[in-house]
């Protein structure tokens, strides 16, 4: 008989044969399989019922062509997806990610993660995701929503307020989801609100959802310092990417008092240690759409590191916030030389498995991304329950709402890591919660 550890890596094994080259898949299968041994342990019957090989593998996957034309009016093909990971606990739900580095493997490792993420966070979602390899970047309005158009004319016969549910992620915000929203709208002859959030509150948007990313991950931050008699206010933080995420994780961090002194895009790094001012760095990623090497001419005290690494600017704590594998190894030894104290996940899977090693090693809080950028998510499920009750919240309504989720989820991770032998360890919490109670429900349901 096989021990747990062997099953485990049987399983693994198998699994990296059958998805051949999508190396963030399997490291984000990885990384969860690692940390189920306890629970398997305690529960035999996910063993029995082959819950693991069942929820590695997608409940479904659409891979589409994507013809558009070009402002020049040459026509252009790109690939779309969505893959429906795991529809356990409720519709499919995750964003569409538009970048040319979007593979299926990108898809599905997002996919993947997503599930253990909508569990974490409490709401009745399943888990899901999508996008294309079409880049935004440098087009016209226009060409972005002949683009947008032509995406949704395929995907919208997969999707549905009570069947599949997607939003934003890189690439896409409120004005590609007006576009997908406004041909899903056309073609269907239905305003079917809930069949996409990240909407603008002026039709059927939550107010808070742009926000609630970065929002939530400063409030996990804040739990995990908490967690060691510990507080935000007064700590020098840095912040990677420049885009919805790192936005509203730099203004609530300064609104609770940090000094956030650098920020990123995939050029390049700004740093200003009398403190990012966040108004022209909205105004330059927001409005202008531009580099973010531009804040210098705002701000001439400030210096831009074009591809410089973020992670060699000393801070005490780090939010990774731009994409997956942006924080290595020896950027996570420089972290911790320079005095860093609690790396929180804005972004998905930011944090090599080399990088996670060395920050759980030393010591410092880290919050794996599936805790702590569950606010995104969890805030979606507000907009679609405001949408399914034709209601309005408040903006302070919908905060408080987010500010008791991201507690509650760090409170159990914390609590779970800790009953499970790993006190501390919040990947460890937060794969087990997710993964049981995904599992459960499986389960219920028999073989299907
Ligand atoms: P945006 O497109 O708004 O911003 C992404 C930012 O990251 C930009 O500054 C971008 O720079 C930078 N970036 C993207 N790709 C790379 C790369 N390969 N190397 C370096 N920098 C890069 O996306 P979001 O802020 O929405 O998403 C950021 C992360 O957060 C992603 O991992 C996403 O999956 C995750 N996430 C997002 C949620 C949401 O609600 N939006 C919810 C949960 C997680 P540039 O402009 O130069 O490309």
């Amino acid at each position: 008989m096989k021990s747990i550890n062997e099953r485990l890596h049987t399983i693994f094994n198998h699994i990296v044969q059958h998805n051949y080259g999508e190396h963030e898949f399997h490291q984000a299968v990885s990384e969860v399989i690692e940390t189920l041994g306890p629970v398997l342990h305690k529960h035999p019957e996910y063993a029995e019922q082959k819950i693991i090989e069942r929820i590695c593998e997608p409940e479904r996957q659409i891979i589409f062509r994507v013809p558009w034309q070009d402002d020049k009016g040459q026509v252009q093909i790109n690939r779309g997806f969505r893959v429906g990971f795991n529809s356990a606990l409720g519709p499919y739900k995750g964003g569409l990610r538009f970048h040319p580095s979007v593979r299926l493997g990108t898809i599905k490792f997002l996919g993947f993660e997503q599930t253990f993420k909508n569990a974490l966070s409490g709401m009745p979602i399943g888990g899901a995701k999508g996008g294309s390899d079409f880049d935004p970047k440098g087009k016209s309005n226009a060409e972005v929503m002949r683009f947008c158009q032509s995406f949704m004319t395929e995907l919208y016969r997969h999707i549905g307020e009570i069947t599949d549910v997607p939003a934003g992620d890189i690439g896409v915000g409120a004005r590609e989801i007006g576009y997908l929203f406004g041909q899903y709208k056309r073609i269907t002859n239905r305003y079917e609100s809930g069949v996409l959030t990240g909407k603008n509150p002026a039709w059927g948007g939550a107010l808070v959802r742009r926000e609630a990313t970065g929002y939530g991950a400063v409030y996990f931050a804040q739990e995990m310092l908490r967690a060691r008699q510990d507080e935000l206010e007064g700590k020098t933080c840095v912040v990677s990417g420049s885009g919805n995420v790192a936005i509203y994780a730099i203004e609530k961090l300064q609104m609770l008092g940090a000094n956030v002194v650098a920020c990123s895009d995939s050029n390049g790094v700004i740093v200003d240690q009398a403190g990012l001012n966040l108004e022209t760095i909205k105004h330059i990623k927001e409005i202008k759409r531009e580099r973010i090497s531009t804040y210098c001419e705002h701000h001439p005290q400030a210096t831009y590191l074009e591809n410089g690494n973020i992670w060699a600017i000393p801070c005490q704590l780090a939010f990774p916030c731009a994409t997956q594998n942006e924080l290595d190894e020896s950027s996570a030894i420089t972290l911790v030389k320079n005095g860093c104290i609690a790396v929180t996940e804005g972004a998905n899977m930011p944090v090599t498995p080399e990088g996670i090693k060395v920050l759980i090693e030393a010591g410092i809080a880290y919050g794996p991304g599936k805790a702590a950028n569950a606010g995104g998510v969890a805030t979606s499920a507000l907009e679609m329950q405001q949408n399914a009750s034709r209601d309005t919240w408040t903006f302070e309504h919908t905060e408080q709402r987010l500010k008791t989720i991201m507690k509650n989820i760090h409170d159990n991770c914390y609590e779970t890591a800790a009953e499970y032998g790993s006190p501390n360890n919040y990947v460890m919490g937060a794969n087990i919660v997710g993964f049981r109670r995904v599992a459960d429900a499986m389960i219920a349901f028999g073989i299907i």
